[in-house]
């Protein structure tokens, strides 16, 4: 279903250069389309993201390669990586640690977060600064996970 919207709107998206832009919404930065049937709104490159590409870890952006904001090329959108980005949520990290919080262990949540990141291909050193943690931690983790899927096959 969603594929099929996404598709339809890539199709009514107006080329400028290498970029489909899409005019729902004017007046807003992003385009917003209607999504699902409840008529909740959408910002129309998450939308395209999560129809064509796959799910988008929580807390994450997506962000545009090509600075178009508009723009809803799939090629174009990217997963929250790009250096501001990051540098806001290692900000947020430190924040954390001024809170006086002690080094943690992951839970469940986080791991699947941890794996998530993984498989977008964030370093281990990238990782590690998302979630406040250490990058030796994350390694272990890592290492821990690949074990218990190697053992499950
Ligand atoms: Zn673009």
């Amino acid at each position: 279903m969603s594929t099929e919207r996404a598709k339809q709107l890539l199709a009514q998206a107006t080329p400028n250069g290498e970029c489909l832009e899409c005019h729902m919404n004017k007046g807003a930065p992003y385009a917003k389309i209607s999504a699902g049937s409840r008529g909740t709104t959408q910002l129309a490159h998450r939308f395209i993201y999560q129809a064509l590409k796959g799910p988008i870890p929580e807390g994450l952006k997506i962000l545009h390669s090509c600075d178009n904001s508009r723009c809803i090329n799939p090629e174009h959108l990217i997963i929250g990586t790009q250096q501001d980005n990051m540098l806001d949520m290692i900000a947020k990290g430190r924040r954390g640690k001024v809170g006086g919080q002690s080094p943690r262990l992951l839970d469940a949540k986080d791991i699947s977060k941890m794996l998530e990141l993984h498989s977008a291909n964030w370093s281990q050193r990238e990782i590690a600064a998302v979630m406040n943690v250490s990058q030796r931690t994350i390694g272990k983790y890592l290492k821990e996970a690949d074990h218990a899927r190697r053992s499950a096959n």
